[in-house]
């Protein structure tokens, strides 16, 4: 029997135990994101505007210190430069040394958005034609150069404009062929030149948007500037598929573009950027899910100021929680080759009316190999219009096809090899009926067919209902990836013998489902709705060949 004294005793002592552990939560993500930073790097974003309203004041910066040591963030941008406004030096260089003495990386940033003279298109953006806008663009970067060693340019360095003097120097470019080389020559000229003139050591990114379909278009050049630039960065903000602001994009498109430039800009190639517009909590953590799997090496959480408000608050919580299982996938994709249907996008290549196809398709439990090269020597591929832009693709295609290797290729780009004779070897149509939206129509047994034939190579077959990914990462992960609203099951069978298989990684960390590996058949049971589950597998060949090796 328990005296009433020695209940109340057992109730503090309760109470101190729960007040420690609530103390040593907040405490404890920092730590852990300082240990595996080197891993996994977490960052945010002040705007000039957050410069202004939330470090120019003791109490505001300690608040946003605060904050982010709750998050895990290791490294903050302090932006110097946005819509046309700029944020005083004094304050920014107060708020750098404040979060240098507290442990933090800091870099600059800059977005080039209403400078100088404003496009004929979108009203933020500049005309680059124009004379006083490249002086003023200089300013912004000498300035910015003169505070921090690192800069990121935040993705509106391109341009729409169509104004008489854009038009005469166009001349007979194209306006893509145009604004590319304007662009480069804004990078070279206008900011990476006189940046260096202030600070040689400076070093600057340059941050993709996520419309990877639309660069060339708007004067983004993926090759020169990658080449150009000290680093790049991607812009994975997929936010809400059905949001009717902001949505239209699915999951898997952050997956694809941050792979897609993880190639291209290989060991200069940094982080993954995302927002929390439109998003909820779960639409919200997905993107960071797809940011890390595609292998990024850092993420970078827009910005302090809008995380504050709207779903910020509810969407920064449930990240929070999630970040220990983050920081477990980063290890678990780290530097590893993905497996899976080599699916290509030459760079610069038009998508001509399949825009962001590579998006639906991942969606569609296809695993997917993001790249700019067509290699031929590949055991299965998917290929939409975008492939024409490579000169050899019709001899890469009937190579691929005579070795038998399973070739997907969409209803418009057979249209338009239709005068090609494939001699009776055939590659598989993937109906997109005018639009890769319809994709997520497809039934599960209008998908299960196109797997079988697709993952034959591969030695599995995958069954599962529509938006469940399926990543193959490295030899013996792979990882499942429900986006539905509701629970589903899925099995996954090897042809090969499995003599072992179990979950290693269940996200979110309240996820739920029954896993089971029986005859080399793996099984998904009541997988809970908006679930990342990773399995580590041994196949019996290998286990063998380990024993005796
Ligand atoms: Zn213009």
């Amino acid at each position: 029997m328990i005296k009433p004294g020695r209940l109340s005793y057992i109730v503090a002592a309760e109470l101190l135990v729960l007040l420690m552990a609530l103390r040593c939560q907040a405490q404890s993500l920092w730590d852990l994101a300082n240990d595996n930073k080197e891993l996994l790097k977490i960052a945010t974003l002040f705007t000039a505007q957050n410069v202004r309203d939330y470090l120019s004041s003791e109490e505001g910066i300690n608040k946003a210190i605060d904050w982010c040591k709750k998050t895990g963030v290791t490294h903050v941008f302090i932006e110097t430069f946005r819509n046309g406004y700029t944020a005083e030096r004094r304050v920014l260089e107060h708020a750098k040394s404040k979060f240098n003495a507290e442990g933090f990386e800091v870099s600059g940033c800059v977005t080039t958005t209403r400078i100088a003279k404003i496009s004929t298109g979108w009203n933020v953006i500049s005309c680059y034609t124009n004379k006083y806008t490249q002086n003023q663009l200089q300013k912004i970067f000498e300035y910015t150069a003169s505070i921090f060693d690192e800069i990121m340019i935040d993705d509106f360095l391109f341009t729409d404009c169509q104004c008489d003097e854009c038009k005469k120097v166009r001349g007979d470019k194209t306006w893509a062929e145009y604004r590319c080389d304007l662009m480069t020559e804004m990078s070279r000229e206008r900011i990476l030149g006189p940046a260096k003139v202030v600070n040689p050591g400076v070093k600057i990114i340059i941050k993709y948007p996520q419309w990877y379909d639309n660069f060339h278009n708007r004067g983004y050049e993926v090759l020169r500037q990658t080449a150009d630039y000290d680093r790049i960065w991607v812009g994975t903000e997929t936010r809400d598929y059905n949001d009717k602001r902001w949505g239209g994009k699915v999951q898997y498109e952050a997956y694809y573009i941050m792979r897609w430039l993880g190639e291209i800009g290989g060991p200069k190639t940094g982080g993954g950027w995302f927002d929390p517009l439109g998003t909820t909590e779960d639409t919200y953590v997905e993107q960071a899910r797809q940011t890390v799997l595609a292998d990024a090496k850092e993420m970078l959480l827009f910005c302090y100021g809008a995380l504050l408000r709207d779903t910020g608050p509810a969407n920064v919580e449930k990240l929070r929680a999630e970040i220990p299982g983050l920081f477990k996938l980063a290890r678990l994709v780290r530097s590893k080759p993905v497996q899976g249907i080599l699916s290509p996008k030459p760079p610069n290549s038009d998508a001509d009316g399949e825009q962001y196809v590579f998006d639906f398709v991942g969606m569609l439990g296809l695993p997917l190999v993001p790249t700019a090269k067509i290699d031929a020597g590949t055991k299965a591929a998917f290929f939409s219009v975008h492939a024409v832009a490579d000169p050899k693709f019709t001899d890469k295609l009937k190579k691929m096809l005579d070795a038998q290797n399973p070739v997907l290729v969409t209803d418009g780009l057979a249209k338009r090899l239709s005068h090609i004779s494939f001699e009776g070897k055939n590659p598989t149509i993937l109906r997109l009926n005018g639009s890769p939206r319809n994709l997520l129509k497809l039934s599960r047994e209008e998908l299960e067919l196109i797997r079988d034939r697709m993952l034959e190579p591969f030695g599995i077959k995958f069954d599962a209902p529509n938006k469940v990914a399926l990543y193959l990462i490295g030899k013996n992960c792979l990882i499942v990836e429900n986006f539905n609203d509701e629970p589903i099951n899925a099995s996954l069978e090897f042809s090969n013998p499995v003599a072992k298989a179990e979950t290693v990684l269940v996200l979110p960390p309240e996820a739920h489902l029954d896993f089971s590996c029986k005859n080399g058949r793996l099984e998904f049971t009541e997988m809970t709705p908006r679930t990342l589950v990773a399995v580590a597998y041994y196949l019996a060949e290998l286990v063998d060949y380990e024993i005796r090796g």
